[in-house]
């Protein structure tokens, strides 16, 4: 399986880290060996001194798929959840600042944090979806994926254009505004509504 990600897909974050609106959403990949095992916490690696959280929206593929029509999106996924990517900030400025891929800044091993899934008929509708991150009881990011630049259904469709999807790939939908720094002993919470999806703590 792999795991792709969006960049840039909500204007408040694409303003808080000074960003230009792109015509097509910035895509990245993640290697399986990114996800963090169940129960496990997140290590802090050596190479970073600046870690930081992205919570953000999850999309189970189902089935197979390659160049699909938005109209037919929706056939591609049951599922939904929420998940964190995490990325060593320092080291993408400086891969940004010299002009390379930002894959070891973002695609290390434990970068993936992937919580519960929830099957998208128990919920009403997925393009006006509150979601929130806890640090250690405090809210740090809100989101809603109605303020999401391309939705649910359109990224997809943008997606099977360049990597034909499989059965278990899993996008990763972007991250509104509040991402920041964790440190060890840091605990995470993440919700959909009021459901809780996962829950992390940083080593
Ligand atoms: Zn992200």
């Amino acid at each position: 399986m792999k795991i792709i990600c969006v960049g840039r897909n909500y204007f408040d974050h694409i303003n808080e880290l000074k960003n230009e609106k792109q015509d097509s959403p910035v895509l990245f990949l993640k290697p399986e060996t990114s996800i963090i095992q169940k129960k496990q916490p997140f290590f802090i690696p050596d190479f970073s001194n600046d870690i930081q959280y992205e919570v953000e929206v999850l999309i189970k593929i189902n089935r197979l798929g390659k160049a699909i029509s938005p109209k037919f999106s929706h056939k591609y996924y049951n599922e939904i959840g929420l998940g964190i990517d995490f990325t060593a900030r320092d080291l993408q400025n400086k891969l940004k600042k010299d002009s390379l891929p930002w894959e070891k800044s973002k695609s290390f091993d434990g970068s993936a944090l992937i919580g519960n899934w929830i099957n998208k008929k128990n919920i009403d509708d997925i393009n006006n979806l509150e979601f929130r991150l806890t640090k250690n009881g405090d809210i740090v990011q809100k989101g809603n994926t109605s303020k999401m630049l391309w939705d649910i259904d359109e990224l997809i469709s943008e997606i099977s254009n360049f990597f034909t999807l499989k059965i278990g790939d899993i996008i990763f939908t972007g991250t509104p505004s509040g991402v920041g720094r964790v440190v060890e002993n840091d605990n995470l919470v993440g919700y959909i509504n009021n459901n809780e999806c996962f829950s992390i703590k940083i080593k």
